[in-house]
């Protein structure tokens, strides 16, 4: 039968994790006295989730695995869980129990109410490095700052998505992907709702700062295209200073001042100018390769085992 609620954690090594995971979100959609299914994608991991995931499933048919051919990075894996959904309210979620599954209930209340996006803010984070939290507080603001599409601040990936929403965003198919970035471009009738992040429940994070580094920049590029306008201000200044400086350069050897002798000035306005071109390449750069990994047109993931594969 079609499940009314669908559930959707990605999974990369959370082995400790799974079977607590599993328990609480069983107690919190037994509430709920209607269908549901818990979908869990595999995203290539390599201790041993991959064959608790396929456990769960056999024992109960609650759960919808999909296995991935190898990491494809949380972003995909979530994505892979909404095209694999079929419930009429979508849940994404983390396995490792940052995001309290208990909030299901509110986020299910808001959703009868009418609300169509109902994402988690987080009011305060617990168990995480200064570092971590600084640089995710900034990163949002600075997200906020620079992109047309108003993503709102300190919100993750835990939400309810009503089906409305899943459809279009599965419509959308880019490969370096944002999703709360999406989700706020789609529009549809949104509300936060303030929760508490709780520590990790076991493990380590698997978002190091290289991975959020690359979700960072995936979130500039997707929405703003302000980096690059970046070059065209600096040129704009650099050129005007120009005009006022070379008359006045020229003015002054001209009349003989000393002012200007010597490699100094020269060497300066070089390295500067060499360095925001060099910049401002790189960022052209960012954009370019992003446009080669979307002409490429390949899937966005690969997968090895699905749900059908569980069901004979
Ligand atoms: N995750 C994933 N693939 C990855 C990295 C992370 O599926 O390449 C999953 C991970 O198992 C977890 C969720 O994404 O369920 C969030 O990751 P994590 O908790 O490590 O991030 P953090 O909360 O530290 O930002
Ligand atoms: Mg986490």
């Amino acid at each position: 039968m079609k499940p009314k609620y669908s559930i959707i954690a990605p999974v990369y090594n959370e082995s400790e994790s799974l079977s607590e995971l599993y328990k609480r979100i069983t107690e919190v959609m037994g509430q709920t006295n209607e269908e549901w299914e818990l979908i869990l994608i595999d995203d290539g991991s390599s201790d041993g989730s991959t064959g608790a995931i396929r456990e769960l499933a056999k024992a109960d048919p609650h759960i919808r695995p999909v296995i991935f051919a190898r990491n494809f990075g949380h972003q995909i894996a979530v994505t892979a869980g909404l095209d694999y959904s079929r419930g009429d309210a979508v849940v994404i979620i983390d396995a490792d129990l940052q995001d309290p599954p208990e909030m299901i209930l509110e986020m299910i209340k808001r959703w009868h109410e009418g609300y169509e996006v109902v994402y988690a803010v987080r009011a305060d984070r617990e168990g995480e490095t200064w570092f971590k939290r600084t640089t995710a507080s900034l990163f949002y603001r600075i997200i906020f700052k620079i992109t047309d599409v108003k993503i709102p601040l300190d919100t993750g990936d835990f939400r309810l998505l009503d089906r409305k929403v899943v459809n279009v965003m599965n419509r959308m198919r880019e490969k370096h992907r944002f999703l709360r970035g999406m989700a706020a471009w789609v529009g549809f009738k949104q509300i936060g709702l303030p929760y508490k992040r709780a520590a990790r429940y076991a493990g380590i994070t698997k978002y190091p700062f290289r991975k959020m580094l690359q979700l960072a920049l995936n979130a500039i590029t997707s929405f703003s295209y302000f980096p690059l306008q970046v070059a065209t201000y600096i040129g704009f200044v650099s050129a005007g200073i120009s005009i006022i400086a070379i008359p006045f350069v020229i003015f002054e050897r001209l009349t003989g001042s000393q002012a200007f002798v010597g490699q100094a000035t020269t060497l300066i306005a070089v390295l500067f100018l060499g360095g925001v071109q060099l910049i401002s390449l790189g960022i052209l750069g960012e954009y370019v390769g992003r446009i080669y990994d979307e002409s490429k047109g390949r899937p966005l993931y690969i997968v090895r085992e699905e749900p059908a594969d569980f069901e004979k």
